[in-house]
C-alpha cells in the first residue's frame, strides 16, 4: 500500500517552522510498512492545495495532511478536501459538543468561526481531539483514503498514536520494526566487510549500516504481523552482531549517546575523568557534559592553545615541545598525564594536533591530529590523520578521543 503526505501551510514554505510532522509521520508511515514515495509542502491556497490533492488522489492509496485544519479563513484543507471528493460538510454534533466543552475549560470564549470547526465532510470518520478544538478526519473515498489531522503536533502526535496508526495497521497487518546497535572505534567499511554475508542474504530481518562522525550504527529492521513477532526477527540479528563486534557496540538503545555510555562506564568503574585539549578547545569536555550528572566523575576540564598554557597549567616539559613539538604523541602523553595530575583524575584526555585550514607542512600535515589517554601510571596514545575542513578535523577528533577513552576504561577491567 502507498501513502502520499502533504503538509499545508504558508509557514512551512517560508520556513519559519520546521517541519517536524513530516518527520514524525513518514517514520510511522515506515513502521507501518507503508510505501511513501511523494511528498510534498503546499501553501495555505485553495486552488494550489487541490491541485496537489488531485495529483495524489491519482497515485497514492492513503493521503495524510497535516495543517489547516483550524478556524481561521486561511484555514482550508477540510473545504478542499470535501470539494475535490465531491462532498457536502455537515456539522457533526459529538464535535460541537467537544468544542463546547474544550473552550469552557479553559474559560475561553467561543467565536462564530469555531463552529466551522464541528463540520466535517459527509460519510467521513471523525477522530476526536481531546487536545484542542479541530478534530481529525478520516475520508473514505472510492480507492483512496484521506487522513486530515491538525497542524500543531501536540495535537496531530496523539492524534495520529492513538487513533490513525491503529487504523492504519489494520488496513495494512504487516508492520515493521526496527532496532539500532550502535558502534564505535571501526569504520563504516569495515563494519560492512564484518556483516557482507549477512548483508547478501538477508531477507527479514534486514541490517543496514549507517555511517556518522566517529561512529557506526546498524539498523535491524523487521516486518512481521505484530511487533513481538517483529523483534523475534530481530533478537537473534543481534544477537548474531553482539558475536561479530563484541565491545564495539557500545549501546542498542537509540536514547544513549557514546558519552552517556562513557558516564555508565565512569560510573560502574568509579572513576573520574578530565581532558586537556588543544585544537578541540572544549568540544570534548562539552560532549562528556552533555551528560546530566557527569560533575560526579568530570570535575574540571583545560583548554590549552598555546605552548604556553601547555607549561603552564599541564606541566608539558619546555624540552618536549621544542624537540618533538605541540602536535606529537610525547607532548599529548604529557597533556594527558599532567590534566589528570592537576585535576586530580583517575583519566586525562588530551588532543593536539592542526585543524588547518593553514599550518600544516610535509612531516606534519593539516588533519594531524594526537589523542592520548592517561590511566594509572600508562598512556594509550594514538596517532590520527584526518582529512576535510577545520570544523570536520576537529569533530572527528573528538569521537576519536571518546573512543579512546572508552576503550581505555574497558581495558582496565
Ligand atoms: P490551528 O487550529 O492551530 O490553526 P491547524 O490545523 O489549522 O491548527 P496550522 O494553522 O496549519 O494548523 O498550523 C498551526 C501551527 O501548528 C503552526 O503555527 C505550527 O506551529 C504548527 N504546525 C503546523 N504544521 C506543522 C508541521 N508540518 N510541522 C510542525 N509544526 C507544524
Ligand atoms: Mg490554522
Amino acid at each position: 500500500m502507498t501513502v502520499e503526505l502533504i503538509c499545508v501551510g504558508t509557514e512551512l514554505l517560508l520556513g519559519n517552522i520546521v517541519n517536524t510532522n513530516a518527520a514524525f509521520l513518514s517514520e510511522q508511515c515506515a513502521m507501518l510498512g507503508l510505501s511513501m514515495y511523494y511528498q510534498s509542502v503546499v501553501g495555505d491556497n485553495r486552488e494550489r492545495l487541490r491541485e496537489v490533492l488531485e495529483a495524489a488522489k491519482g497515485r497514492s492509496d492513503v493521503i495524510i495532511l497535516s495543517g489547516g485544519l483550524g478556524p481561521t479563513q486561511d484555514d482550508l484543507t477540510k473545504e478542499t478536501a470535501a470539494e475535490v471528493t465531491g462532498r457536502k460538510l455537515v456539522e457533526d454534533g459529538q464535535a460541537r459538543r467537544e468544542i463546547e466543552e474544550f473552550m469552557a475549560k479553559r474559560g475561553r470564549a467561543i467565536t462564530e468561526n469555531n463552529w466551522k470547526q464541528a463540520l466535517v465532510p459527509e460519510g467521513c470518520k471523525v477522530l476526536y481531539n481531546p487536545n484542542g478544538t479541530a478534530p481529525g478526519i478520516i475520508i473514505e473515498d472510492e480507492d483512496t483514503c484521506i487522513i486530515l489531522l491538525p497542524g500543531p503536533p501536540d495535537e496531530l502526535v496523539p492524534m495520529f498514536e492513538e487513533q490513525v496508526y491503529p487504523y492504519l495497521h489494520s488496513l495494512q497487518p504487516e508492520i515493521i520494526c526496527s532496532k539500532m546497535v550502535k558502534l564505535c572505534g571501526i569504520g563504516e567499511s569495515a563494519a560492512e566487510t564484518k556483516i557482507l554475508d549477512l548483508i547478501e542474504r538477508q531477507q527479514n530481518p534486514t541490517v543496514a549500516p549507517y555511517a556518522k562522525i566517529g561512529e557506526v550504527h546498524l539498523r535491524i529492521t523487521a516486518k512481521a504481523e505484530s511487533e513481538a513477532a517483529a523483534y523475534g526477527l530481530i533478537g537473534p540479528m543481534e544477537e548474531e552482531l553482539k558475536r561479530r563486534f563484541g565491545s564495539l557496540i557500545y549501546t542498542d538503545d537509540p536514547q544513549v549517546t557514546l558519552e552517556m555510555a562513557i558516564a555508565g562506564l565512569l560510573k560502574e568503574h568509579r572513576l573520574t575523568v578530565t581532558t586537556a585539549e588543544s585544537c578541540t578547545g572544549g568540544l570534548l569536555a562539552g560532549r562528556l557534559i552533555n551528560v546530566p550528572g557527569i560533575s560526579a566523575y568530570f570535575k574540571e576540564g583545560y583548554i590549552t592553545y598555546s605552548n604556553e598554557a601547555k607549561e603552564k597549567i599541564l606541566g608539558v616539559a619546555p624540552k618536549t615541545l621544542e624537540a618533538y613539538g605541540a602536535v606529537s604523541a610525547e607532548t599529548a602523553e604529557e597533556m594527558a598525564q599532567g590534566a589528570a595530575q592537576a585535576a586530580g583524575a583517575d583519566l586525562g584526555v588530551a588532543v593536539t594536533g592542526i585543524a588547518g585550514p593553514d599550518g600544516g607542512t610535509e612531516e606534519k600535515p593539516i588533519g594531524l591530529v594526537y589523542i592520548s589517554c592517561y590511566c594509572r601510571g600508562r598512556c594509550h596514545t594514538q596517532r590520527n590523520q584526518y582529512t576535510g575542513s577545520r570544523g570536520k578535523i576537529r569533530a572527528y577528533s573528538v569521537a576519536t578521543a571518546l573512543t579512546l577513552l572508552r576503550q581505555t576504561i574497558i581495558d582496565m577491567k
